[in-house]
């Protein structure tokens, strides 16, 4: 079984890369060409499988020499202002490069100053409508921050918390840059423990 240790040196990683690729000689050695149009239990023939990984290794390996080629390793420059990991809405912003990623981390995006909101102030709800306008699930966001500033539990229900898909579009349109989106994600976890709602978010002043 490969294994899932995440490598810290490069030598390290190519040794990871030699032992899979001496793993996989192995299977391939074991099959034989005598079988390699045999079907596997995944219904392609041991010849399309191996064909499929072949070609994804070298695909691979042709997108690390263009990298390599355009200087592109090597992390990020000092004009990055924040990583946020999960897609530009639905994204958490990394505290630091020191954080983990795992599996489930899609993208991390790496954004210049002139792309992120820096004035983390905001103002009070002037209960404009214009984030209800935006809902894709159709929730009323300035009333579910309402009952989520009050930890008004059943509120929260009745207004369909649950139905909230942490999409971010309240956030993007509210014009008194309130983040909504970050207290319904804390207003979850606290109606999963049953314990109150803290009343400041991270963004706040
Ligand atoms: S984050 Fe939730 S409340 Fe805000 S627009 Fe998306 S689904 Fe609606
Ligand atoms: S968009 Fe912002 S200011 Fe307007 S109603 Fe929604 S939360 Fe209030």
């Amino acid at each position: 079984m490969a294994s899932t240790t995440i490598p810290d040196t490069s030598s390290e990683l190519l040794a990871a890369v030699d032992e899979g690729w001496r793993v996989f000689r192995e299977a391939v050695r074991h099959v034989g060409r005598a079988r390699m149009d045999e079907p596997t239990g995944a219904g392609w023939t041991f010849h399309d499988l191996f064909a499929h990984i072949a070609a994804w290794h070298d695909l691979t390996a042709r997108r690390l020499r263009v990298l390599r080629t355009e200087g592109r390793f090597g992390g990020y420059n000092e004009g990055v202002a924040r990583l946020i990991a999960g897609g530009s809405m639905m994204g958490y912003a990394l505290p630091d490069d020191e954080t983990p990623i795992t599996k489930a981390t899609n993208c991390i995006i790496a954004a210049l100053a002139d792309e992120v909101r820096t004035d983390m102030h905001e103002w009070p709800c002037i209960r404009c409508g214009d984030c209800a306008m935006v809902c894709p699930s159709r929730l009323l966001p300035q009333d579910l921050l309402v009952a989520a500033t009050t930890s008004d539990f059943a509120g929260l229900h009745t207004l369909g918390l649950q139905d909230c898909i942490e999409c971010g579009c309240c956030d993007v349109i509210c014009p008194s840059q309130i983040l909504l989106t970050e207290r319904f994600r804390i207003a979850k976890r606290s109606v999963a423990a049953r314990t109150p709602i803290p009343v400041t978010s991270p963004g706040q002043d």
